[in-house]
């Protein structure tokens, strides 16, 4: 990894964490408010999908297809949840998916040894190690070769830093202007902003970490990969980790009935389907689901 990309990485994933403490500090005076809450809650929503929509199931697993402008939309909106840049991301994970648990994995919780504290080193290098060690270390000419051959995504990419900047400058500026006066923009810029990247980070990292030790699984696959009900909502049904490896191309992670309810994103990707604005969405027959499925304890 890069001398840069350390040390934006040392700063961006412990501000964050400062972000919430000083909300913390805030709130015991005075609480959020309307505005605050609806920032963050609709940052999150945005930027959550940009993450699970455009940059995992679009742009890695090409599970739909989009227009141009849908596609700039959502890889912008993916960048400013501050997880790296569209190409290196989806190069990283699909050298997950590649090398799913084995040596190789970015970000696999079982390859620090065995024993308790093998688990807890294992846990602390997907959730959050792997971000030092071996983040942005996938070739992208190996692993994302498509999608750098697409000139409005490399523009996209080269800009993160921009969409970094935005990511904090619309709270800010909201703040601003709706809350008035530099006091608001400073708490709307710690609860849309800071406090805001700070929950999608672990909430997309305990995919990496939870989601490969915790959990249910139902499918005949080789990986350590589970289905983690309770992260559900709240990652936009890609904690429904494990339905996900068994079949990557499928646009819906959810794939029971109970299951579908919490894949917020799949349930989008239906409505956008309907809608005409993405096609060719891959879905998996339940006969496909029936042959891959662990059989039944009596
Ligand atoms: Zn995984
Ligand atoms: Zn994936």
């Amino acid at each position: 990894m890069s001398r840069p990309h350390k040390i934006a990485n040392l700063i961006g994933v412990p501000l964050p964490m400062v972000g919430l403490v000083v909300a913390i500090v805030v709130l015991w005076d005075r609480a959020i408010g309307p505005l605050e809450l609806a920032l963050l809650i609709g940052l999150y929503l945005l930027t959550a999908l940009g993450v699970t929509l455009g940059y995992h199931r679009m742009f890695t697993h090409r599970a739909f297809e989009s227009s141009r402008a849908f596609r700039a939309i959502m890889a912008i909106l993916g960048s400013m949840a501050v997880q790296g840049s569209v190409i290196t991301w989806v190069a990283d994970h699909r050298k997950h998916h590649t090398f799913t648990d084995q040596a190789g994995d970015p970000h696999s919780p079982h390859l620090a040894g065995p024993g308790f504290w093998g688990a807890v080193k294992g846990l602390w290098h997907a959730h959050v190690g792997w971000l030092f060690e071996s983040v942005g270390t996938a070739e992208r000419e190996r692993f994302a070769a498509d999608l750098l051959k697409d000139r409005v995504l490399r523009v996209i990419d080269r800009l993160f830093a921009l969409w970094v900047g935005l990511s904090f400058a619309i709270p800010f500026a909201a703040g601003w202007l709706l809350g008035g006066g530099l006091g608001a923009a400073l708490t709307a810029l710690l609860w849309g902003g800071f406090v805001r990247v700070f929950l999608l980070h672990h909430v997309t990292w305990s995919i990496n970490s939870v989601c490969h030790f915790f959990g249910r699984r139902r499918f005949n696959i080789e990986d350590e990969s589970r289905n983690v009900f309770w992260l559900a909502p709240l990652s936009m049904g890609e904690a429904w980790h494990h339905n996900h490896h068994a079949f990557p191309t499928s646009a819906f992670h959810g794939l029971s009935p109970l299951e579908r309810v919490a894949d917020p994103t799949g349930l989008l990707i239906a409505l956008l389907e309907k809608l005409g604005i993405v096609w060719n969405v891959v879905r998996v027959s339940p006969e496909r689901q029936r042959a891959k499925a662990l059989p039944r304890r009596a």
